[in-house]
């Protein structure tokens, strides 16, 4: 203990008995050092690597006003208020800006300032260093887009990149009470295709795979509303969400699915119905009218495409309707 008070006791002396020592050790490091008088509001020193970081020369330093005119507009007013505001009061603050370099770029800052007072208790200067974090801010914004894109991820299928179980639920949810608020329909199809453990047995799981995100590809061109949403359900099976659609138009529109899956003529040559793949639909269409959850309409909308498996499948079945 008593050792270390010696040690840093005799380290003060050296500094004090040298101040050049302090210079050099202000302007060796990356961080910028500076002063501003209170009263005048002018610099009274800025360190010199001011000059290698924004390409203003020190002396170009002269007012707070240089300072303000080169940060970026979008933090100038908050941060000038701030600065001023936290100084004025006594308390030391730091601040995030864009600070302007003299080539017209902007590099971030942070400026951490000390407020200096006078024996009577007056603000009498401000001391601070610029740091220069801008690969901080960097990293931040990459951080920031992986998040988003994890996110946006998240909700997405991984093999066929429609929706995924996870946003079909909540597009439901969300989609029914919408209904339920407006009093108009809210149609779902759900869509299987048929024997596609034979269309895998026969050419492949990676094949099968492939074939998932034709159909996915293949669906999404048959619906084109903004609000209409397709997910993969699961397995080789998807589903559409069809917001402000009555029977009439959800029926076309499962039509049209089968349409473009017909048209792509996909070979399925161990299907025992035709040469092509093809798809069993069920479609169901609701006016939500009671507090009830949508799993129950769903529920009905998956009976329909089991009737429509059973009745032969390569059909669309709407409530109790066969197509
Ligand atoms: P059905 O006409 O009655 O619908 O017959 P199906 O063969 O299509 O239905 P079943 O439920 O018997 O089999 C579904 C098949 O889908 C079995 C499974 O291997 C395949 N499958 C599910 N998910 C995937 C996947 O991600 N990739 C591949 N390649 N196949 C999948
Ligand atoms: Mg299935
Ligand atoms: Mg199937």
């Amino acid at each position: 203990m008593s050792d270390i008070h010696r040690h840093t006791a005799s380290n003060d002396i050296s500094l004090d008995a040298d101040p050049a020592v302090y210079k050099t050790l202000l302007e060796s490091t990356r961080a910028i050092p500076w002063r501003i008088d209170w009263a005048t509001a002018t610099f009274t020193y800025i360190g010199p690597q001011i000059e290698e970081l924004l390409g203003w020369e020190p002396s170009s330093w002269k007012t707070v006003e240089d300072w303000a005119t080169r940060m970026h507009p979008d933090e100038r007013a908050w941060a000038v208020d701030f600065c001023v505001a936290q100084s004025r009061a006594g308390v030391d603050h730091e601040a995030d800006y864009r600070a302007l370099t003299r080539d017209g770029r902007y590099v971030w800052i942070r400026d951490v300032v000390h407020v200096v007072r006078n024996e009577q208790g007056e603000v009498e200067a401000l001391v601070g260093f610029m740091f220069d974090i801008s690969e901080r801010k960097k990293n931040e914004q990459k951080l920031l887009e992986l998040q988003r894109e994890l996110e946006r991820l998240s909700f997405k299928d991984g093999l066929t990149g429609v929706g995924n179980r996870r946003h079909f639920e909540n597009v439901l949810e969300h989609e029914w009470q919408q209904a339920q608020a407006s009093r108009q329909p809210l149609s779902v199809v759900m869509i299987d295709i048929d024997f596609f453990k034979q269309y895998n047995d026969r050419y492949g799981h990676v094949a099968g795979d492939d074939c998932l995100r034709r159909v996915g590809r293949l669906l999404d061109t048959a619906t084109g509303r903004p609000r209409d949403f397709l997910a993969r359900f699961g397995g080789e099976e998807f589903v559409l969400v069809l917001p402000d659609t009555d029977a009439d138009t959800a029926l076309r529109i499962a039509g049209r699915c089968r349409e473009v899956i017909a048209a792509e003529a996909i070979p399925h040559e161990s299907s025992p119905i035709s040469r092509m793949l093809t798809v069993s639909m069920g479609v169901g269409t609701r006016v939500p009218d009671d507090d009830k959850p949508p799993l129950s309409f769903i529920a009905e909308v998956d009976r329909s495409l089991y009737l429509a498996k059973q009745r032969g499948r390569d059909r669309i079945v709407a409530g109790s309707r066969v197509d």
